[in-house]
């Protein structure tokens, strides 16, 4: 009852219906991409009259914006609990950490993943030897798994991908267990943490991880700032990520040659110029969610509780699950005989409420989970809850999903280039 978790905006916000009335909108679809913290909008506000290109400007605002970005690496170092020499390059997003990561392995790393992974984590690795396993249905076959898994990689460097919270079902991954047994293999792990960030603290030393990646704007931050923390060997002898201005320590012409020196990490990585004002975000985000932990979680607990409680009552409702396990605030599920696009499409239409129908970017993922629930269903749906969300918000959906189950639609639904509009 004494919950207090921070601010964030869009409260109150209203959307039309089809009727062409106004409602609150219920936004659920944190796992997509979360509003924006008060907090981090004054923050913005206050550093937009002075963003200006950093390291290069002498002037005032430039050594502003340099400070605001570097302070923002200490920030995002403490905030997933890295070593004091792990390095932070500031990316885009959680899928271009990951890319860079995967373009910066030894040559000869052996990648070892998960089939269920988000497909920023599913796609970029390349190289002599990827294995992706077929996701086990418990956490504890899973560890096995990775054990035989690695067990069989050639020997060299070794890299396991592991997601934290899993942006389908939500469930929580056994990675301490797991990040062990790589340990043991001699592996590196690198932790997708774009949908644990923001619901959990994480600890990477404590839990013997070597990379971290995730994402601004599902940490309650605008768009376009990312991060990649960890270790900076690879990252160093790697080729840099992008070709340019901010990478370079000298350049001169050697004959018809360029001769290039690049910068050392983090700046290797990070040519062109910085996108100053959203690493602030980021960074004032991570602030203020460490902050607040024990709220965060509480409020979510509680919600969440409410959620798969309500969605228990709907007919021929089925939650999907990979483990049957602790989860974060985010749950899939599909309606026997309803199609995911519809109802998605009436719960906006009708009840001003937003959720997420389709496969997630997890297309083995989602398409596994429907078949293990008995569905022949390509789609599901998705609800998510964060810091935005209230126990109207999830009533609202519980309500409407019944409704929209037994008595069906209350407007006519047309297919428009796969959509359904009303
Ligand atoms: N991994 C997971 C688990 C995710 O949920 C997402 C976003 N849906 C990503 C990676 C990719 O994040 P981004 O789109 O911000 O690059």
């Amino acid at each position: 009852a004494d919950v207090q978790v921070p601010a964030v905006t869009g409260a109150g916000l209203t959307v039309p219906l089809a009727t062409g009335a106004q409602i609150q909108y219920a936004n659920l679809d944190h796992a997509a991409s979360a509003p924006c913290l008060r907090a981090v909008q004054d923050a913005v506000d206050e550093l937009l009259p002075w963003y200006a290109s950093v390291h290069r400007g002498a002037g005032f605002a430039s050594q502003v914006s340099t400070k605001v970005y570097e302070r923002a690496r200490d920030v995002l170092r403490e905030f997933v609990g890295a070593r004091t020499r792990d390095t932070v390059v500031f990316t885009r997003n959680t899928t271009d950490s990951l890319n860079l990561l995967a373009r910066s392995l030894p040559k000869t790393t052996a990648v070892v993943l998960f089939d269920t992974e988000h497909h920023a984590a599913l796609l970029p690795w390349r190289g002599p030897w990827v294995r992706r396993i077929q996701t086990p249905p418990s956490p504890g076959d899973a560890v096995l798994a990775l054990d035989t898994a690695l067990a069989a990689a050639p020997t060299g460097p070794r890299l396991v991908v592991l997601t934290g919270a899993s942006n389908v079902t939500g469930e929580l991954w056994p990675i301490v267990e797991l990040a062990e047994v790589a340990r043991r293999h001699g592996a590196r792990v690198v932790l997708d943490a774009a949908q644990l960030a923001p619901h959990r603290q994480i600890d990477i030393q404590a839990w013997n991880v070597d990379y971290v990646v995730l994402s601004g704007h599902k940490l309650y931050a605008p768009f376009g700032a990312g991060a990649l923390i960890g270790r900076a060997d690879w990252l160093q002898a790697a080729e840099p990520y992008l070709a340019g201005g901010g990478a370079t320590k000298q350049v001169v012409n050697w004959g018809d040659r360029l001769g290039v020196s690049w910068s050392a990490v983090p700046e290797r990585h990070e040519a062109g110029s910085p996108n100053v004002v959203g690493v602030h975000a980021l960074a004032v985000a991570c602030r203020t969610l460490a902050e607040n932990w024990h709220d965060i979680e509480a409020h979510e607990l509680a919600l969440l509780h409410r959620l798969r409680k309500g969605l228990r009552d709907v007919p021929g409702l089925a939650e999907l699950s990979i483990f049957d396990g602790p989860r974060v605030g985010v749950v899939s599920f599909t309606i026997d005989g309803h199609d995911a696009g519809l109802i998605a499409a009436a719960l906006s239409a009708e009840y001003g409420i937003g959720v997420r129908d389709g496969a997630f970017c997890a297309h083995i993922a989602t398409r596994r989970l429907l078949t293990k629930v008995g569905s022949t269903e390509q789609r599901a749906l998705r609800a998510s809850l964060g810091l935005g969300s209230t126990a109207e918000h999830v009533d609202r959906l519980v309500n409407a999903l019944r409704t929209l189950v037994t008595e069906g639609p209350a407007l006519a639904y047309r297919l428009e280039e796969g959509r359904w509009v009303p």
